[in-house]
């Protein structure tokens, strides 16, 4: 079905004549097949150009990695630690993943917004700071929520006008979670360049989580994503719950591409399908994606996979297959849902990076510096990491360590 969807990309510009000029949409101009008109989104961000760049030198690079490579038949773990490639591993990526993976790291904003204690901004400053060296292009920073529901980003704007003082020297965005109009007018005096919506599935949810239905939600948005992009303001969207609710169980995959579908329409460039509460399994994802990319192209639908069941990167790795190109993650497996209870940490970064080099794709972040970011902020959290990976390699160095002094 998605083949199909990509041949049918020059129907779609016969499809797109019907319409106006102004509703020529940059999905159609790139021969992008969604079926509906939609609003012009801001163009995109120079990192992105490039990490879509990236992506197709990519496929050349990892045959070229694989020629080289013949030779080499020592594939360990450190090679998978110490390159941000797939030079040291003798495996091509297969054909039906893509071959280039952008993680939208969300440790700043999903995984502090759970923490009970008050982070000060100066250690959000420098987390957000670390993260931005290690090759990642998007670091979600902040939400620009009431302090009032989440205390913990009560310093967003502070946090943001530090954050645009290095943001000239590095090629990141740093999406902000935006509830509402009030939201909205405070990241725009900081000077965001994008901002993140949400919504759920679950009616139940909703009332608990926003109070109001997904239709209010919906609207709600509406009125942000107009201005939003009047304001040249880039706009991503978040739909929780996608494989299951706290409250009510399953949801319906129909209604979940439906809703993906309408926040497309709306102007969303970017649609998150969270599992907010980790209860989903290869199945479902699976279910999920055949109803979601029959309305939304796939370059469009990220994955948003938390751990609770233990199941993120088996989910991950399901969606890769369906060809989705962009994964959410949190470094140190930092998260959780406040409304959700017992719902634990998205899938860790380091976790998904390893398990993404290893199988020869490209995803441009440095392991190592990203698990110091990790170990930067459970060191400030007092914790310990999440990250299966970031501990493994953590002990091997332990005892490396030892072996080495006696
Ligand atoms: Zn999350």
């Amino acid at each position: 079905m998605r083949l199909l969807f990509r041949d049918l990309s020059v129907i779609s510009r016969i499809l797109c004549a019907n319409c106006s000029a102004k509703y020529m949409t940059v999905g159609h101009q790139i021969g992008k097949y969604h079926g509906v008109c939609r609003p012009q989104q801001p163009p995109v961000p120079q990192q992105s150009q490039h990490r879509l760049m990236s992506a197709a030198q990519a496929v050349n690079d990892t045959n070229n990695t694989a020629a080289n490579n013949n030779n080499n038949n020592n594939t360990n773990t450190s090679s998978v630690v110490s390159n941000n490639n797939t030079n040291k591993f003798n495996v091509t990526p297969s054909k039906r993943v893509p071959s280039f993976v952008k993680i939208v790291e969300v440790g700043p904003r999903d995984g502090l917004q759970n923490e009970k204690e008050y982070v000060p901004s100066a250690t959000k400053v420098e987390f957000i700071s670390k993260l931005s060296q290690t090759g990642l292009s998007v670091v979600e920073a902040t939400a620009f929520v009431s302090p009032k529901w989440v205390p913990q980003m009560a310093d967003h704007s502070q946090v943001m006008s530090s954050v645009n003082k290095f943001t000239n020297n590095l090629v990141v965005n740093y999406p902000v979670l935006v509830p509402n109009i009030k939201g909205l007018e405070d990241a725009i005096r900081t000077g965001v360049k994008e901002i993140a919506v949400f919504t759920t599935v679950s009616e139940t949810f909703c009332k608990t989580n926003v109070n109001c239905s997904i239709n209010e939600s919906l609207q709600r948005i509406d009125e942000v994503i107009k201005k939003a992009l009047k304001n040249e303001i880039r706009v991503r969207g978040y739909i929780s719950c996608c494989l299951g609710c706290p409250y009510e169980g399953p949801q319906s995959s129909v209604k979940v591409a439906q809703l993906a579908h309408k926040l497309y329409q709306m102007g969303c460039y970017e649609i998150s399908l969270g599992d907010t509460i980790g209860i989903g399994t290869p199945a479902t994802m699976r279910s999920l994606l055949e109803e979601v990319l029959k309305l939304i192209p796939v370059d469009s639908v990220a994955v948003h996979c938390h751990d609770t069941y233990g199941q993120a990167l088996a989910n991950i790795l399901t969606a890769l297959d369906y060809g989705i190109n962009i994964v959410d993650s949190s470094v140190a497996g930092l998260g959780g849902c406040p409304f959700a209870k017992g719902a634990t940490g998205n899938v860790a970064t380091e976790d998904v990076v390893y398990m993404l080099h290893g199988m020869g794709i490209k995803t441009g972040v440095d392991l190592t510096k990203l698990m110091d970011a990790g170990n930067f902020i459970c060191s400030a959290l007092k914790k310990q990491t999440n990250s299966k990976v970031s501990h493994a390699m953590q002990t091997k160095m332990d005892c490396n360590h030892i072996q080495k002094s006696s």
